[in-house]
């Protein structure tokens, strides 16, 4: 850091601003986390310079004999980790993996079923701005009045629309995904089914969520969310279907150009944290404390999608507070609590303005916080959705003592 303070001093002021703001916010954003030292290390090696083109032992470039160590490791980490048998450690975020996983299995134009992003789904699962909207046919499935998703309805739409391919996952749903119903369903109209784990990946590595890999014929996650390692992506499947649909090949030459090697490395790092048995007791606190602030909030009168949640993240409805999502975004980040407006199921306010928010706490729980401290965060948040002029400094002084007590970046 200090090479970045003498040569730099502007962007190291910013990123000096930004430990500060890690350190004093409470951060609730719910595909963020705190990655270790080792998985920041990795991340800022000299790994960074190496060019790698290709695959271990097939570079297009010489000199990648440690390089190739490095991938094979977190290779061999992955597959142990998800219990499969292929693992591509290259795809740079969760959505170049999903972009690749496209281009393998289906061909523009063809039908494909992926959850509504206004109902929890990911852009990448089809929004019109995203590529995936603009080059498939898609047809969105959601989730029923009582927030859940409606597995009769997403069979009924796969029987009519027969599409190519069904994905399943979400980035902003509080339940369980029955994997197993949905590969029934792929299976009844002779699709394939992409599991996008980025949300819970930490805790399918964990054992808490039941794992998509024996249901999904390729399942894709990012690495920088509840599996706390750097911002990345990954493609899982068995050898002989990665084979067969070349997924290798759709990630490069396909996608992406060179694989940035110290993210490899980090990732590889970040797999043998989860492989350690300590990983276990961190995604059981997560969900712990996911369900102790869901509980807070639901105690004090606040409505939550589908009643509460079963992982790391809830999506509460504000509906009956006469506070919006975008406002009450920032009436939080007033008292130092960072979280994002979301839609809810058939919101009735535009994707700018929302009548949500959406919480997790795998970075709070990274943290070192526990359960007795979510209700306290429920408590400062409830205080600044009734009135945030009158409480602010009193849920200030909350945040406070918190951030205190657990100090981040020591
Ligand atoms: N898939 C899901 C379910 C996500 O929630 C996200 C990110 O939020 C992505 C994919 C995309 O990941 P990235 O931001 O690394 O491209």
């Amino acid at each position: 850091f200090d090479e970045i303070k003498s040569f730099d001093s502007d962007i190291a002021k910013a990123i000096q601003d930004e430990i500060g703001r890690q350190e004093d916010h409470i951060e609730l954003i719910a595909s963020e986390n705190f990655v270790s030292k080792a998985v920041m290390a990795a991340m800022g090696s000299p790994l960074t310079n190496k060019y790698a083109e290709g695959y271990p032992a097939k570079r297009y470039y010489g000199g990648c004999e440690y390089v190739d160590v490095v991938e094979n490791l977190a290779i061999e980490r992955a597959k142990k980790l998800y219990n499969c048998t292929y693992a591509n450690v290259q795809p740079h975020s969760g959505a170049q993996a999903n972009m690749a996983v496209y281009f393998a299995l289906i061909k523009p134009g063809e039908t494909v079923m992926g959850m509504n992003l206004a109902h929890g789904g990911h852009l990448t699962h089809g929004s019109p701005v995203n590529m995936s909207g603009s080059y498939y046919n898609i047809i969105p499935y959601g989730v029923d009045d009582n927030g859940y998703i409606d597995y009769d309805e997403v069979r009924r739409i796969a029987h009519e629309c027969k599409p190519k391919m069904i994905i399943a996952g979400a980035s902003a749903y509080a339940r369980k995904i029955d994997f197993k119903l949905f590969r029934e369903i792929a299976d009844e109209v002779g699709a394939f089914l992409m599991v996008d784990m980025a949300h819970i990946a930490g805790l399918v590595a964990a054992g808490l969520h039941e794992s998509p890999i024996p249901y999904a014929h390729v399942t894709t996650t990012t690495t920088h969310k509840t599996l706390r390692g750097p911002r990345g992506g990954m493609i899982l499947s068995s050898e002989e279907f990665a084979n067969e649909y070349k997924l290798n090949k759709s990630i490069f030459p396909g996608i992406q150009g060179g694989p940035l090697m110290h993210i490899i490395a980090a990732k590889a790092v970040c797999f043998k944290e989860a492989l350690d048995p300590d990983f276990k007791i961190y995604a059981r606190d997560i969900i712990d404390n996911s369900k102790a602030l869901a509980k807070g909030l639901m105690d004090r009168g606040i409505n939550l999608v589908s009643g509460g949640t079963d992982n790391h993240l809830m999506l509460v409805d504000l509906r009956n507070t006469g506070v919006t999502g975008k406002e009450a975004e920032h009436l939080l980040d007033m008292a130092n609590i960072t979280c994002n407006k979301n839609t809810i199921p058939n919101d009735p306010a535009s994707p700018f303005v929302t009548s949500g928010i959406r919480l997790g706490t795998a970075a709070v729980t990274t943290r070192g916080m526990k359960p007795e401290d979510m209700d306290v965060i429920a408590k400062a948040i409830v205080m600044l959705l009734k009135d945030a002029e009158v409480n602010r400094e009193q849920a200030m002084k909350l945040v406070k003592e918190l951030t205190d007590k657990y100090p981040l970046h020591k």
